[in-house]
């Protein structure tokens, strides 16, 4: 067979229209923060993307303050049929700007132009679509006649997704009457400040959306504020039992959405050319930093060799690099710490004794890049099995007969999301009840749907994000 090279197809990072300096958005305005500027960088190049203006603990009491005017007064008032038109233009104003979300995207977090294009920017802006119908429907949601906002939210996000993840929190939020202050991560804050721009374009009343970039303490400081009424938290399971500490009397509503560590199952009579594509897709896509990734492979054991061969012979071909190419299918490790963490926990597997592959494939080698591994002959007590790596790292077990993988999908203390591959309905029906994970795809993984609910059970976290079920926590029910 003849090797065709590829011929470098990048997105021009000019329709980034990236500015040198970003500042927080407080009360409608794009304001300088008190506390000290950070640098956002491009993780695939090491660059110095913007410098970027922090909240101090005087903004925050500020933002929070804003937020209540804004609900008080405008917000939580006006009819749903109103609130909706608002939250309509932000939708349709994230499409409009859909390159720039998506190009900014990449160049922040370091994932590739196909999934900043194609899943990131559209899901965000169907959030959008999807909460803005709710508005005026909520007498209909099946929470009471006249279910209540709860006042602020004090909304605290992840770099893995970061404008999808801004959406999923402020839509359901702005739909039911409530009004955000929200903090990025501190490695990747720049589209959520390109969506407060959108939010000022829309014409949302000042104070409706407060965004205030800053580290951890900044976070904490928002989810502690006394007049935040409702906390909503997706990052690490340790950040967020120390919310949850932090919380508990207060009488703030609270949703985590936490780590996982899921099982993506495949039985011996699943299409395996088939499977071999949702694997890769449930470990690899996003470079495997994904709350729900399908980092454990569970294989039923007669097709185990044959799975792993084409597995093998798949990843081969997954192009590590630039995360601008449109050609490229994993792109950067987001920050360095990140890159640590998984070097350590992927040496921890050798260490343990699994069997370790990871594929020929060329890596920059400036900027965090790691190429796709996959480990075999994984016991279920080594820490590769057991903790999240959040990175493009699959473990992969066996198993014999359904109860023994419904034993080993369930042994961890997360239970986010979990994946099954078989031709037989009946057993997807009898897996899926006895799995303890909040969302279990079968015959695919990683779908993401604004109709959908997600979340976790155990210290995968609670609460319910999108759907109608999504709804109940941003109402006082
Ligand atoms: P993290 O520390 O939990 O960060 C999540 C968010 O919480 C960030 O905005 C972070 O700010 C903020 N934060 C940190 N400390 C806080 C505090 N005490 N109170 C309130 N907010 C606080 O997660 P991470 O460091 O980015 O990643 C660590 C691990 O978490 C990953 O390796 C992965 O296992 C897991 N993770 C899970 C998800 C998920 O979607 N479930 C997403 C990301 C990471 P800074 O940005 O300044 O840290
Ligand atoms: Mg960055």
């Amino acid at each position: 067979m003849p090797s065709w090279e590829y011929a470098p197809a990048p997105e021009s990072r000019a329709i980034a229209n990236l500015k040198p300096n970003y500042r927080m958005f407080l009360d409608g305005e794009f304001v300088e923060g008190g506390g000290e500027p950070l640098k956002s960088i491009n993780p695939a190049t090491e660059e110095v993307l913007a410098e970027v203006s922090t909240a101090g603990s005087a903004d925050v009491d500020k933002a929070v303050k804003a937020a209540q005017r804004a609900q008080d007064k405008v917000w939580g008032r006006m009819p749903g049929a109103e609130r909706a038109k608002y939250i309509f233009r932000v939708a349709r104003l994230i499409a409009e700007r859909a390159r720039e979300l998506a190009v900014l995207e990449s160049l922040d977090n370091g994932k590739p132009i196909r999934e900043s294009r194609d899943v990131d920017v559209p899901t965000a802006s169907a959030h959008f679509f999807y909460h803005a119908g709710w508005a005026d429907k909520l007498d209909h949601a099946g929470y009471g006649p006249d279910p209540r906002p709860l006042g602020v939210a004090g909304q605290v996000i992840p770099w893995n997704f970061p404008l999808l993840m801004a959406a999923w929190k402020i839509a359901p939020a702005l739909a039911c009457g409530n009004t955000v202050v929200l903090k990025p991560a501190e490695t990747t804050p720049l589209t959520a400040l390109v969506l407060a721009e959108i939010i000022q374009q829309a014409e949302l009343p000042p104070g409706v959306v407060n965004i205030l970039p800053g580290a951890g303490e900044v976070g904490a400081a928002v989810v502690g504020h006394p007049g935040v009424r409702k906390v909503a938290f997706t990052g690490s399971t340790d950040v967020g039992k120390s919310i949850q500490r932090s919380l508990a009397g207060t009488g703030k509503k609270l949703t985590l959405e936490l780590g996982g560590k899921a099982a993506n199952i495949v039985f011996d009579d699943a299409p395996l050319d088939q499977a071999v594509e949702g694997i890769v897709n449930g470990i690899f896509f996003n470079q495997g930093h994904v709350c729900c990734a399908g980092s454990r492979l569970l294989v039923q054991e007669s097709v185990a060799e044959e799975l792993l061969d084409k597995l093998h012979k798949r990843v081969a071909t997954l192009r590590v690099g630039d995360p601008l190419d449109k050609n490229t299918d994993v792109g950067a490790i987001n920050s360095r710490a990140q890159l640590t963490k998984i070097q350590e926990l992927v040496a921890s597997g050798e260490a343990e004794g699994a069997k370790r592959w990871t594929s020929p494939c060329p890596v920059p080698d400036k900027g965090f890049f790691f190429a796709p591994t996959v480990f075999a002959d994984v016991s279920q007590a080594m820490r590769i099995a057991r903790e999240e790596i959040f990175g493009p790292v699959l473990s992969v077990l066996t198993f014999r007969t359904p109860d023994e993988a419904v034993a080993k999908a369930n042994n961890t203390p997360y239970g986010l999301s979990a994946g099954i591959w078989t031709e037989k309905g009946s057993r997807i029906l009898w897996m899926a009840d006895k799995l303890r994970a909040g969302v279990v795809w079968a015959n695919t993984f990683n779908r993401f749907d604004p109709t959908a609910p997600f979340g976790g059970y155990q210290e995968s976290g609670f609460g319910r994000e999108g759907g109608r079920a999504g709804l109940e926590a941003y109402l006082d029910v």
